[in-house]
């Protein structure tokens, strides 16, 4: 065992592994599948996590260290579901991550959500990289700003959310005072969404754009 420190190529990887992973089975790879992906040993392993962590794109348990998040995936149970043609689900981190999914898998997917204020579902269709279908018809996503410091998964992501018609993100603006962000619809939603994640599987691809 070397304990070799892993180079950028590796990091990046091991990354569009972890992702890879988790858009097919919703779960990240055990510790060994990662060290294996690496040909190196697990020290290696925990040192590109934590880089990858402390550049904003895995969130994991502060005490256990089990990887939680690996944007936009969520490995536990979300308000944001996305189905794939096959029929396989996986959770979002928030309402743009789920719209960003498609773009950076290439693949068609139905976004099960539900508003934010009322619980109402909220559905919305991606088919050919477009927008096919949302329902109800007025959805608006709350696209919560945060500094770049803060922990996305806790300080932001939960507040990124869908909401059944613009009265009812007033509804919540007005209940949740000091928000800071923006309201879209759900067609700058979802190009959004491409922006952020689009490119991130792509060789050399990162995640850009605002850290959600
Ligand atoms: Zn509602």
């Amino acid at each position: 065992m070397s304990g070799s420190k892993p180079n950028p190529a590796q990091i990046r990887e091991l990354y569009r592994f972890l992702l890879t992973q988790l858009a097919r089975t919703g779960q990240p790879p055990s510790r060994e599948m990662l060290q294996g992906t690496l040909g190196t040993d697990s020290d290696a392993v925990e040192q590109a996590l934590t880089h990858l962590e402390q550049d904003g794109g895995i969130y994991r348990d502060p005490v256990t260290r089990e990887i939680l998040v690996a944007y936009p995936f969520s490995t536990k149970p979300t308000n944001h579901i996305v189905r794939f043609p096959d029929g396989h689900e996986v959770y979002a981190m928030c309402a743009i991550d789920a719209l960003g999914m498609p773009a950076m898998l290439h693949t068609d997917a139905v976004i099960a959500s539900r508003c934010a204020q009322c619980g109402r579902p909220i559905q919305v269709v991606v088919r050919d990289n477009t927008l096919a279908e949302s329902a109800p018809p007025d959805i608006r996503v709350w696209y919560q700003t945060a500094d770049a410091t803060c922990i996305a998964a806790v300080e932001q992501c939960p507040s990124i959310n869908f909401f059944c018609s613009p009265e009812h993100l007033d509804a919540w603006r007005a209940l949740h005072p000091g928000q800071r962000g923006e309201e879209l619809d759900v067609p700058r939603a979802f190009v959004r969404g491409r922006e952020v994640f689009g490119n991130l599987l792509k060789a050399g691809g990162t995640k850009d754009g605002p850290s959600v």
